[in-house]
């Protein structure tokens, strides 16, 4: 089926939101999403367009719609790839999967304020900048420890610092969720959650 418009000749109906405000949640072929940080989105534009494509499927949609002279169109909510594309197994050594990963918490104090690195071997030691030499600390933390061993400033991290699996992330993750999540979502979201016992 051919369909004769294209995300730049609909005008937007704004019902409830503003298209703007509407990004599709993207997953994965297996309905999973294609990445938890950051949380795989497509702004709408992105996603009708993979929709004419015919690149993804539908799964869920908002009440804002947007037009075209013939045909109204309402903004997915949910978007799921037709194709599967393997996911990254290892996550980068970021900033902020290293946050990630220590829970936002400097690993001396516990501090979730003024957070920064601290490398547990200090660089004028040898110590590297990798997932085992690095943890949050807060600045008051990392300033007292300066170019000292742990032993020497008595200042041992909460938690061995460790190399994460995706999965190690998304199970932290979901403790600090993105500031706006569509109900839609939820679902995508939050299905493999463990349950307390
Ligand atoms: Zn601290």
């Amino acid at each position: 089926m051919t369909v004769a418009v294209s995300p730049e000749s609909l005008g937007a109906v704004s019902k409830t939101m503003k298209p703007d405000a509407c990004p599709a949640l993207v997953l994965n072929a297996d309905f999973r999403p294609l990445s938890y940080y950051p949380l795989s989105l497509w702004p709408w534009q992105e996603a009708v367009k993979a929709v004419f494509l015919d690149r993804v499927n539908i799964l869920s949609e908002y009440e804002t719609a947007v037009r075209s002279p013939t045909t109204e169109f309402k903004l997915p909510s949910v978007v799921a790839l037709k194709t599967y594309v393997k996911p990254q197994r290892n996550p980068a050594f970021t900033r902020f999967n290293v946050f990630l990963r220590d829970r936002f918490e400097c690993q001396y104090c516990g501090a979730t304020d003024d957070l920064t690195f601290d490398h547990v071997i200090p660089r004028s030691r040898g110590g590297q900048t990798t997932w085992l030499n690095i943890v949050t600390a807060c600045s008051p933390c990392n300033l007292r420890k300066g170019g000292k061993l742990p032993k020497q400033a008595d200042m041992f991290p909460r938690q061995a610092p460790y190399a994460p699996t995706v999965h190690d992330l998304q199970t932290n993750g979901r403790q600090f969720p993105p500031n706006y999540l569509h109900e839609s979502w939820m679902d995508f979201l939050y299905w493999d959650t463990e349950l307390d016992p």
